[in-house]
């Protein structure tokens, strides 16, 4: 297993802190060389705009889209990096580019604006309860029908967190969480990607 934090912007630090935790040592990905040697990746959540750009400037951008085609790489993406994954992205920039393989609708900071980020219960698996950070976070607003949701908001049970086969993605930080058991959708990310 070869773990990577895409480290172009966004919460890079706190993701590679939680798989530490786990007793992974993550690489960060800054050029699109490394994507080859990985298994696994994590698109953090940041600014989906300017992670945009940074992917194409990097040469990322084409080798990962080529992976995720193939279906060789497990991918978690957390907020920005949802929307990255996303099939269909609403209040987006015209510019911004997106990987389109995850069968979700999902709008753009949907939650309102960065003082209205709060931390918002979610129950996973209709069990477990976690309380993450939802900043600026988008909604899925679709979801196909080969994606199973995971995760659903407790006040209002819409989806929070989808899995389509090797992709897994998150509306919130789950690497910014105050529950005891915030690492478990670390863990759910890990457990997919030897499954599958
Ligand atoms: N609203 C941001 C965007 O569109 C995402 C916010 C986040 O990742 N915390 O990219």
């Amino acid at each position: 297993m070869k773990v990577g934090v895409l480290a172009l912007q966004g919460d890079v630090r706190l993701h590679t802190d939680v798989l530490n935790s786990l007793g992974i040592k993550p690489t960060n990905v800054t050029i699109g060389a490394q994507i080859d040697e990985l298994s696994h990746l994590i698109i953090p959540g940041g600014e989906s705009t300017t992670i945009s750009k940074l992917l194409s400037s990097g040469h990322i951008f084409d080798k990962l889209q080529q992976r995720l085609e193939d279906r060789s790489i497990s991918i978690f993406g957390t907020c920005a990096g949802l929307i990255l994954l996303a099939k269909e992205v609403l209040d987006g920039r015209d510019d911004q580019k997106s990987f389109g393989v995850l069968d979700v609708s999902v709008r753009r900071n949907a939650f309102g604006r960065q003082i209205e980020s709060d931390l918002k219960e979610v129950v996973l698996n209709s069990i477990n309860v976690i309380e993450p950070a939802f900043i600026r976070a988008p909604r899925i607003e679709r979801v196909g029908k080969d994606v199973e949701t995971i995760g659903r908001l407790k006040e209002s049970d819409e989806p929070v967190l989808v899995r389509q086969g090797k992709i897994l993605a998150a509306t919130f930080h789950p690497e910014l969480c105050v529950s005891q058991d915030c690492n478990i959708v670390h863990k759910i990310f890990l457990e997919i990607a030897e499954e599958s």
